[in-house]
């Protein structure tokens, strides 16, 4: 390091490593260390026998005080201040003996947040814009924005001023007179945000507890809605900009483009590939309807497949046959495209997929409505295909208050014919119009949902893992067919699905359950190729059996990310009594 073109100051007996970032007015006292790959920011001011890294980020001033390590995982943005002696965790549940080091839980205080003395910060937690953490707290949650939060584990205690005052029971700062009636307006003040939410057995249980991921993050929910009514940008707002960028980042992929639903991404996507009169499409006849429909919508053929029996998806041989049924029997239709479904958040077999479609020149449209979180060989659901469209229903695994969806691509031509078709078919503006297009959409609004959605979804798709072993556990002893995860798949758990025995069984089970205040159902009672819809296209009873047979004795249980080991195991103990008395 050439010490004389340094504009900080570092104290002689400090060390610095190579490949370390430092800012201008950043001052570096005694003893303290900066591994390598660290970024520290401007107008810094790191204290006594302080560790930084390796990959530590620091944003611009910071004020860490003496004795503080910021391991690799831990972000800090502009402003933060790091009390004498606090710790950052990074190993959830070390162990002397295995290494762990590939398994660090990010860490992420933000804005102007302050971390009192000697306090803990288990890792995995964002510590939300001004929040303090009182001395000698340990945080195990999420705090939100503004929150003072308290004692081991920290509990909320109050609400925080930018100024650092505590704010008076009319949410307005004392001293500077500041206001923020949007900060959790009828939260009881004792309780603890992110504390499970405990649920009596006669009180009914949720199937997707969408009240439960508000009470986490509601005042970042209402400060979004809050600042797009401020900057009134509701079409197109700097929020969807934000939150493509994101969405991109998430899924491994260069371009998300949002729209207004699950089902125009779909048909976007389908719309951008020119796909239309004359073309095959190759799709499940186990899904939602919506991925049938905008085949249709183009005026291509859908071609109804059968699923794996073990994973409900796309069975990967059959569809090999069916592209060749189609090659020699249907003259008047080129196979053109195939949308595999990622059923109840399991991604397909896309190497078998994109070998059937590389062989017959086929585009792949990964639905990814229920799989947004899921991952396929170390890839992101959404990045499976050509194109991937995921959708922001509520109720899906990242869901918005209404509709939402997006698609996603690597492709750059067919990003930018997708923002065309999303408004009219624009090219220079949207009075220029050189395509047919749509008003597809996603409101500025539900972007500033979806982003302090987007923070804690790692955090709920670990949750939803955990249910989901949870119930495989419990479950293990009934005679149901539970879910089965690949080698190297993960699952977004949008359903937890089982088989029962039959039909019968099945009505037995759901009829227990809903009687003790437990919620299923049933994904999907009838195959598309059934459906009055698409009786058009001629198919019959049993051409396909296996979708047929999974839709007579399938059912979803309870599954959200605050599902409690407590509902679960009342789900369970129902299930295991009802099969034992049949
Ligand atoms: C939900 C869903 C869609 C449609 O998404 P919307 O946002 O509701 O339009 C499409 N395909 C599948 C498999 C779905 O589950």
């Amino acid at each position: 390091m050439v010490k004389d073109l340094q504009k900080f100051f570092v104290h002689e007996t400090a060390v610095i490593d190579e490949k370390v970032a430092i800012g201008e007015n950043t001052r570096i006292w005694h003893f303290s260390h900066v591994m390598p790959g660290s970024v520290i920011g401007a107008g810094c001011n790191i204290g006594q026998n302080v560790v930084i890294g390796p990959d530590g980020m620091v944003g611009n001033g910071c004020k860490i005080q003496n004795n503080v390590s910021v391991y690799k995982g831990v972000t800090l943005e502009a402003d933060v201040f790091c009390g004498p002696s606090m710790v950052f965790t990074n190993v959830f549940n070390p162990r002397a003996h295995v290494r762990r080091m590939d398994e660090v839980r990010p860490t992420l205080v933000k804005k102007g947040a302050s971390l009192g003395a000697n306090c803990t910060i288990v890792c995995g937690v964002t510590i939300g814009r001004y929040a303090l953490v009182g001395a000698g707290a340990v945080v195990t949650k999420d705090v939100p924005d503004h929150a003072l939060v308290v004692g081991n584990p920290a509990r909320l205690a109050g609400w925080m001023c930018e100024c650092g005052e505590k704010l008076g029971q009319d949410m307005a700062c004392p001293v500077c007179k500041k206001q923020y009636p949007w900060l959790a307006p009828d939260r009881p003040s004792d309780q603890v945000p992110g504390q499970d939410t405990v649920t009596p057995d006669s009180e009914a249980m949720a199937f997707v507890d969408l009240a439960a991921q508000q009470k986490q993050i509601y005042p970042q929910i209402m400060q979004g809605i809050q600042r797009v009514l401020a900057h009134g940008k509701y079409i197109m707002g700097p929020e969807v900009r934000e939150l493509e960028t994101r969405l991109a980042q998430f899924a491994k992929v260069k371009h998300a483009v949002t729209c207004a639903s699950g089902t125009d991404a779909l048909l976007m996507a389908l719309m951008a590939m020119d796909v239309g009169p004359g073309d095959a499409v190759f799709t499940s006849s186990f899904t939602f309807v919506a991925t049938a429909e905008v085949i249709r919508l183009t005026g291509a053929t859908p071609v109804f497949v059968d699923i794996d029996p073990d994973t409900f998806n796309l069975g990967t041989q059959k569809l090999a046959r069916a592209v060749e049924t189609i090659k020699t029997t249907r003259p008047d239709l080129t196979p053109k495209a195939v949308i595999p479904v990622d059923l109840f958040g399991l991604p397909c077999d896309y190497d078998a997929i994109q070998e059937i479609a590389l062989a017959h020149d086929l585009l792949v449209i990964e639905d990814a409505a229920q799989s947004f979180g899921g991952v396929y060989k170390k890839k992101p659901a959404g990045s499976l295909g050509h194109a991937g469209c995921t959708s922001f229903f509520p109720a899906k695994p990242l869901g918005c208050y209404g509709d939402g969806g997006a698609v996603f691509t690597d492709d750059d031509t067919l990003a930018g014919i997708l923002r065309s078709i999303r408004v009219h078919g624009k090219g220079k503006d949207k009075y220029d119009n050189i395509r047919i297009g749509i008003n597809g959409r996603l409101d500025t609004l539900q972007a500033a949902i979806l982003l302090p959605k987007l923070e804690i979804f790692p955090i709920e798709l670990e949750k939803r893992n955990q249910a989901a072993a949870n119930y495989t556990g419990l479950l293990s002893g009934s005679s149901l067919t539970l879910p089965t995860v690949p080698k190297g798949y993960k699952s977004a758990w949008a359903q937890y699905s089982v088989l029962a025995k039959d039909q019968e069984v099945r009505s037995k089970l759901q009829e227990q359950l809903r009687e003790k205040g437990v919620p299923t159902a049933v994904y999907y009672p009838v195959p598309l190729h059934l459906q009055t819809a698409f009786a058009d296209l001629g198919y019959k009873d049993r051409d396909l059996p296996v979708c047929e047979d999974s839709a007579s004795r399938i059912f979803s249980l309870p599954m959200h990310p605050y599902l409690t080991s407590r509902a679960q195991e009342k789900v369970a103990d129902i299930i295991n009594a009802t099969m034992q008395a049949l």
